[in-house]
């Protein structure tokens, strides 16, 4: 083995995320927690609750963990329905609760990046059919330019709308988000919405904070083909590719919105991207079965001899994370991975999963592609959607129950990599020796001639 280290360039971010509804608790004028309440929505009848209690003010200990283990920023994001509980009335202590939790994380030094939409949206949109009505473009407009006026002080860098892909997938085909919809017609046409409504939220923010950062939060999913030579099976991947993963990023640099069929320009999106956020968790397989050619629009697959995490939910595919940076580095702005992790409550595939993505990402920082920061999700456990809390993504272990956090070995380990701005052969060594010699091979081993020839 060598002894050597991944070293990334001076001033890279180092940060993790989290979203409102996921830490907060207490929610309860969106549409999550009216999808919360229905039976069998969310797994084993879980509801947020009182989620990690950073309404409660439990974010101060977050965050000093955080800047405690080297991170320099902190993703968070904002609660539409507490900021606007109904139409145009504005609760202004919940603004001075952002205000407060913003200064608090500038105060230990992080960075905040923040997203005005994470998924939950006020139930008094939702009831009007939410993103599925194109009436949320212009009331999202009010709310954002309410939030950027009263934060833009301690704000540079905004998120609109985080995987604006997948909630319309989710939402309105699969059904497994709030409101349950199953149709591709309500689905295309909030993909539309969403990219309007992040235009308008865009300009919006420019003509308030001309000098802000304004981008999109991605949902990048890796598709492959399950067998490679079958001509089916390669066109549902990219079939997958570009409905998914193309449309909105597209729409919002071209100003077209290509979906299958209903291809049209939305020039007012084109252009609206100071940086690209990138998500990236997994990639998974397709087969183009010719009996059910409906299944090609719901989930793939796994491959058989995938190192899964312990519910199957992600499997571990750091070349699809490679592939979701060269697409991203395609839109020529700056790119910022704004979500990376897996969920493992006991820790035994994280640290692996950190090492081997951090590996591909210093490849691509390497290549010089404009790669500004990483953050990991997430940073303390906390509510999972529809999987509720049988899903661990923190680097700290929450007790629901007592509200305890508990580092986990990834902590630790992620505070190695931040405080040292590389990740060298002995934390490798230490906390994920199953892939030390993947990452760092013994010279004269064919391995180091396929990592350096790559
Ligand atoms: C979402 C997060 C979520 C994570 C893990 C992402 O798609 O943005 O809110 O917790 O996936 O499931």
């Amino acid at each position: 083995m060598i002894r050597a280290a991944y070293t990334f360039p001076r001033g890279f971010t180092w940060g993790t995320s989290t979203a409102a509804h996921q830490v907060e608790g207490g929610n309860t004028n969106n549409d999550w927690y009216a999808w919360e309440q229905q039976s069998s929505r969310i797994a084993l009848g879980h509801t947020s609750g009182q989620a990690c209690d950073w309404w409660g003010g439990r974010w101060r200990e977050d965050l000093d963990r955080a800047a405690s283990g080297g991170q320099t920023a902190h993703r968070l994001s904002i609660e539409w329905s507490r900021i606007e509980p109904t139409p145009a009335t504005w609760d202004e202590s919940a603004i001075e609760f952002y205000r407060e939790l913003l200064q608090g994380a500038r105060a230990r030094g992080l960075v905040p990046l923040v997203t005005l939409h994470h998924f939950t949206t006020p139930m008094w949109m939702a009831d009007r059919g939410g993103w599925s009505n194109e009436i949320i473009v212009t009331h999202f407009e009010r709310f954002v330019r309410k939030a950027v006026g009263a934060l833009k002080d301690l704000v540079d860098t905004w998120v609109t709308i985080n995987e604006p892909n997948l909630v319309a997938y989710l939402a309105y085909l699969t059904g497994v988000f709030p409101p349950g919809g199953h149709s591709l017609t309500v689905t295309f046409a909030t993909l539309r919405n969403t990219a309007l409504a992040h235009a308008a939220a865009y300009h919006a923010i420019h003509e308030i904070q001309p000098e802000a950062c304004v981008g999109l939060a991605h949902h990048y999913r890796g598709f492959q083909p399950a067998n490679p030579k079958s001509p089916l099976d390669r066109w549902i991947a990219r079939f997958r590719h570009r409905i998914f993963n193309d449309v909105i990023a597209e729409a919002a640099y071209t100003g077209r919105l290509n979906l299958p069929g209903a291809s049209q320009r939305l020039p007012q999106a084109a252009r609206t991207q100071d940086f690209l956020g990138l998500n990236y968790y997994s990639t998974e397989q397709f087969a183009f079965d010719l009996r059910h050619p409906a299944r090609a629009l719901m989930v793939g697959e796994y491959p058989q001899d995938a190192d899964l995490s312990p519910s199957g939910f992600i499997a571990n595919a750091p070349e699809g994370f490679w592939l979701a940076l060269q697409w991203a580095n395609r839109f020529g702005r700056p790119i910022i991975v704004t979500e990376n992790g897996i969920e493992d409550a006991e820790d035994t595939i994280r640290p692996r999963y950190l090492a081997v993505h951090l590996h591909q990402l210093w490849r691509a920082v390497n290549f010089n592609w404009p790669i500004q920061g990483y953050y990991h999700w997430s940073l303390v456990d906390n509510f999972e959607w529809d999987r509720g809390w049988t899903q661990r993504f923190g680097l700290y272990e929450l007790d629901i129950e007592t509200q305890e956090r508990k580092e986990r070995p990834s902590a630790r380990f992620y505070a190695d990599i931040c405080r040292e701005n590389s990740i060298s052969s002995e934390m490798v060594e230490r906390y994920a020796p199953e892939v030390l010699d993947e990452l760092f091979p013994t010279p004269g081993d064919p391995e180091l001639s396929r990592l350096v020839g790559q």
